[in-house]
């Protein structure tokens, strides 16, 4: 019954979860859940889905116990994508799952640690990337099922987890030939970059507001979008408190942020008349995206909170000791790979000491490395 009601109201360009390429290990079908919502769910059971609740964001606990981690950050996507998927009748089961998994590769610490691994890895000759991590977190360092390594997810969800914010070049991609990189990924996973980015942007503003690395009067000089609502609040409740005020304001800049993401997509996707999710993969450019006015706002917001934000005074003195801790963990296993858990040691037979110890790090949660960093390296 529930199937017959999703084949009514998805749009012939929606992605048909009937239509699945499946499961790397096929399984008998579930009587109550589709696959897509299997996947969710496995998700959701997964270790590095747990983890994201100490992984930070841009703030570490440091701050306060109230600012957005990653797992917060996670929710805040889904329930975007959710609103926005079912706007443009897509498959809500497929988003769900692709925004709950979307941030399961990234290391600790953030940006921080990411920037840290990738320059150890270059040293190595290789690359850190948070994408390409996820789908090894997902295919093989979960480990719950006797029956084969990782969650086993669809082919749909395991190409959203590579292909939602970038393109690969298939010539320079080689071992990821099977998941079409010379094609465009589903508008379901299409959704998951701009929803982040948008989930992001507002929730950093938020923060930063809240921490008072950012003040209201800066803010308003510096963000033409979110002054325009905050005018607008002001002019309505000029002595309502300024946290109130701010709040109204920002929560209006998000909604808009969403309405445009909505009604941009649904303008271009009822101009190309898709048919099919065939068609979507086949068209040269990613269809979901913002007005171009909207996005030009939504840089500027971005531009804003790097410039003043990301790299306050405060925020990078922090960062460098972060770095300065992966790094020399980084190296303490890459001396004494006998230390690594049995799991991660018993890889080395198959790939280089490197691409193990980078497994190793980019799997712990903020409090573990910090842990661990005084465990060997202190
Ligand atoms: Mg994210």
């Amino acid at each position: 019954m529930a199937r017959c009601t999703e084949r009514i109201s998805l749009a012939s360009y929606a992605q048909r979860v009937e239509d699945s390429l499946g499961r790397r290990y096929p399984e008998p079908a579930h009587p109550y859940r589709n696959d897509y919502e299997r996947d969710r769910d496995r998700i959701i059971h997964a270790r590095a889905f747990r983890r994201l609740e100490n992984k930070t964001q841009v703030f570490s606990r440091r701050y306060s116990d109230h600012f957005r981690n990653r797992l917060t950050h996670t929710l805040e996507v889904a329930q975007i994508s959710r609103t926005v998927a079912r706007a443009l009748r897509l498959n809500t089961d497929l988003v769900e799952a692709l925004a709950l998994v979307h941030d399961v590769g990234h290391p600790p610490f953030g940006h921080a640690g990411e920037a840290v691994l990738d320059r150890l890895m270059r040293q190595h000759g290789d690359r850190f990337d948070h994408n390409l991590h996820a789908l090894r977190v997902v295919e093989r360092f979960e480990q719950r099922y006797i029956a084969f390594p990782g969650l086993n997810l669809t082919f749909e969800v395991r190409e959203g987890i590579i292909k939602h914010s970038r393109d690969y070049d298939p010539a320079s991609y080689p071992e990821l030939a099977e998941y079409r990189l010379e094609e465009r990924p589903p508008l379901e996973a299409q959704l998951i970059d701009v929803a982040d980015e948008i989930a992001y942007n507002c929730a950093d503003l938020d923060d930063g507001y809240e921490s008072r690395l950012l003040t209201l009067d800066l803010i308003r000089r510096s963000v033409p979008c979110f002054e325009r609502w905050y005018a607008r609040v002001d002019h309505n409740w000029p002595a309502a408190p300024e946290k109130l005020k701010f709040n109204e304001a920002l929560k209006a800049l998000l909604n808009a942020l969403v309405t445009d993401l909505i009604e941009t997509t649904r303008r271009r996707l009822r101009r190309l008349r898709f048919r099919s999710p065939h068609q979507v993969r086949e068209y040269p450019k990613r269809v979901v995206g913002l007005s171009p006015k909207m996005a030009r706002e939504n840089s500027a917001l971005k531009a804003f909170l790097y410039r003043r934000l990301y790299s306050h005074r405060e925020v990078d003195a922090e960062r460098k000791r972060i770095i300065r801790s992966i790094e020399e963990l980084f190296a303490y296993f890459m001396a004494n790979p006998r230390s690594l858990p049995p799991f991660y040691y018993a890889q080395v037979q198959q790939e280089p000491v490197h691409r193990i110890v980078c497994d190793y790090i980019a799997g712990m949660t903020d409090n573990y490395v910090q842990q661990q960093h005084r465990r060997f390296c202190l």
